[in-house]
C-alpha cells in the first residue's frame, strides 16, 4: 500500500463533550493521517440513541476544528463513504446482516434475556468464563420461521470461529486471542438496533479505513472486529492502540481532577496550539529533548513507533508551562482579542488606546488566558496611593524630588495613554533628571511604583506610564506629592 493510501478515523460517540483522552486519539488520527499524506475521516458513533444529543455531536465537530484538526471526510464537510453518522447507515448494517445470515456466519437467537443472565451465574459460579451456549445455533430453519411467524423475537449472534485471532499491534506488537474466550456475540439486537462491534467493521469496510488508532480499551473488540472483517471478506485495517490517560494518582482522568474536557480547556483560556502540542506529547516522544511543537512540525515528526506503551500521566502543570510560551509568543493584539472576553466578564473594558499596552504589561504573567482579569485590575482599579499599607515608602528621603520631577515630565505626555516604547521614554526622562539631581535607583522607581499604583509589585513601571492614563497618573502623583510634603 502506498503510504498516502492511508485513511484513518477517529469515531466519537456524541455521548458527551469532547474528553481530553478522545482528543489525543483524534490528534494521533490526524497527525497519522497528514504524515502520510492521507485522509482523516470524521464518524459519529451516535447508534446509543439515549444517550447521544445532536448538542455533543455539535460540539465535537467545533472543538476538533477549535483544535485545527479537521478531519477530510465527516457528517460537516461531507465525503464520498458518507454517511457519517452511524444513525444514517442502517441499510448498510442490515445488508451486511444479511449476508452473514445467508452464509451461516449468523443466526437468530431467542433466548430471553433473563435465562441469559441465569445461565451466566451458572457459569460464573462454576468458574467458568460466561459465555453464549449456543442453544439457538442448533434451531433448524424451519423451527426459526416457525418462532419469527408466531411473533417472537430474535437478535441476531455472530458465530465465532474456532481457533485463535492474531494481530500484529502497531503500538504493542503481536497480539494473540483466543476464541474459546469468546461466545458468539450479539450484532443486532432485538430492538433492531446493531452492536457497537458490528456497526464499525461495517463501517470501517465501507470506509475503506486503512488504520485504526485507538485507545487500550478497544484491544478487546478488535479480536471480534477482526473475526468480522474476515467474514465479511473484507479487509481488516491495521490497529494501534494507545495507552490511557491517567491521573496523577494513577486512577482514571475524571471530573474530580478538575478539567478534563476540551471544552472545559478553551474556557479557562488554554490555547489550542497548547493543547495539542500537549496531547501529543502524552504518550509520543520526539528523537530529541525537545517539547515545543507546533501543529506542522508535530506532522513533519510523528510516528507510531515513538508512541509509548505505557500510562499517559496528565500534568496539568506541563500543560500550564506550555500555555504560558505560547502565551508569550503572541503580539500584542492578537492577546488583547483572546483575554477580551474574561476581561469582560470582570467587568473590565479597556479603552481601544491602551489595549495593547495593557496587552503586553500582563503577557508574561499570564499561565492562562482567563487569569487576565487579576493581572489587568491594577490599570482599572481605584487606588488612593496614601491609603496603601505601603504608603510610608512614600515618605522615603528624595520621594518629593522625584515626584515633581515625574510631574513636570508626565505633564508632557502627548496622549491619555502610550505605547510601551513612548512610555520608556518618558521614564529615562524622569530617571536621567533625578540623577542630575542626585537621585537614582531604587529610589525613584519605587516611590514612583508605589505612587502610580498604591502596590509595592506589579507589572513593569513603564507599562503602569503608558497604561493607567494621564489622568490617573497626574492626580495620583498630586496626592503622593502631597502625602510626602506632609500636606495632605
Ligand atoms: N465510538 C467509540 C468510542 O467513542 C470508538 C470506537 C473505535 O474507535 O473503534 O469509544
Amino acid at each position: 500500500m502506498n503510504v498516502n493510501d492511508v485513511r484513518v478515523r477517529f469515531a466519537p460517540s456524541p455521548t458527551g463533550s469532547l474528553h481530553v483522552g478522545s482528543a489525543r486519539t483524534a490528534l494521533y488520527n490526524f497527525l497519522y493521517a497528514r504524515h502520510c499524506g492521507g485522509m482523516m475521516v470524521l464518524r459519529i458513533e451516535d447508534t446509543d440513541l439515549k444517550r447521544s444529543t445532536s448538542e455533543h455531536d455539535a460540539s465535537i465537530i467545533s472543538d476538533l476544528a477549535w483544535l485545527g484538526l479537521r478531519a477530510d471526510e465527516g457528517p460537516d464537510v461531507g465525503g464520498d463513504h458518507g454517511p457519517y453518522r452511524q444513525s444514517e447507515r442502517a441499510h448498510l448494517y442490515e445488508e451486511a446482516v444479511q449476508k452473514l445470515l445467508a452464509e451461516g456466519w449468523a443466526y437468530p437467537c431467542f433466548c430471553p434475556q433473563e435465562r441469559l443472565d441465569e445461565r451466566k451465574e451458572q457459569q460464573l459460579a462454576r468458574g467458568e468464563m460466561p459465555k453464549y451456549d449456543r442453544t439457538c445455533l442448533s434451531l433448524t430453519p424451519a423451527e426459526v420461521e416457525a418462532r419469527l411467524a408466531a411473533g417472537e423475537q430474535a437478535a441476531i449472534r455472530f458465530r465465532v470461529p474456532d481457533g485463535e485471532v492474531t494481530f500484529e499491534d502497531l503500538i504493542h506488537g503481536p497480539i494473540t486471542f483466543s476464541s474459546d474466550v469468546i461466545g458468539d456475540f450479539i450484532i443486532k439486537r432485538t430492538d433492531g438496533g446493531y452492536s457497537y462491534n458490528f456497526a464499525v467493521v461495517v463501517d470501517d469496510a465501507g470506509m475503506g479505513i486503512t488504520h485504526v488508532i485507538r485507545g487500550e480499551d478497544h484491544v478487546t473488540n478488535t479480536a471480534r472486529q477482526l473475526m468480522l472483517f474476515e467474514a465479511l471478506g473484507r479487509p481488516a485495517p491495521r490497529y494501534g492502540h494507545h495507552s490511557l490517560i491517567l491521573a496523577p494518582d494513577g486512577s482514571k482522568l475524571s471530573k474530580r481532577h478538575g478539567a478534563t474536557s476540551i471544552g472545559d480547556f478553551k474556557a479557562l483560556g488554554y490555547l489550542p496550539a497548547a493543547m495539542v502540542n500537549y496531547l501529543a506529547l502524552l504518550s509520543w516522544h520526539p528523537a530529541d529533548e525537545r517539547e515545543k511543537f507546533s501543529l506542522d512540525e508535530l506532522i513533519d515528526e510523528f510516528d507510531l513507533s515513538r508512541v509509548s506503551k505505557s500510562p499517559a500521566i496528565f500534568d496539568v502543570h506541563k500543560l500550564s508551562w506550555l500555555n504560558g510560551l505560547y502565551i508569550r509568543e503572541l503580539a500584542s493584539a492578537d492577546l488583547y482579542e483572546l483575554i477580551a472576553p474574561y476581561l469582560q466578564q470582570a467587568g473590565i473594558e479597556l479603552d481601544p488606546a491602551r489595549r495593547e499596552v495593557v496587552s503586553e504589561a500582563v503577557q508574561a504573567n499570564l499561565v492562562v488566558l482567563g487569569d487576565a482579569p487579576r493581572y489587568v485590575s491594577v490599570f482599572v482599579e481605584e487606588v488612593d496611593p496614601t491609603a496603601c499599607p505601603c504608603v510610608e515608602s512614600l515618605r522615603a528621603p528624595a520621594t518629593g524630588v522625584v515626584f515633581e520631577i515625574a510631574r513636570e515630565v508626565f505633564a508632557d505626555m502627548p496622549g491619555e495613554y502610550l505605547s510601551s516604547g513612548e512610555a520608556k521614554e518618558l521614564l529615562h526622562r524622569v530617571v536621567d533628571a533625578a540623577k542630575e539631581q542626585g537621585v537614582k535607583g531604587k529610589a525613584v522607581y519605587h516611590p514612583l511604583r508605589v505612587a502610580l499604583s498604591g502596590r509595592e509589585e506589579g507589572p513593569e513601571l513603564f507599562y503602569l506610564v503608558g497604561g493607567l492614563g494621564k489622568s490617573t497618573i497626574l492626580a495620583r502623583l498630586e496626592a503622593a506629592s502631597a502625602f510626602a510634603a506632609g500636606r495632605e
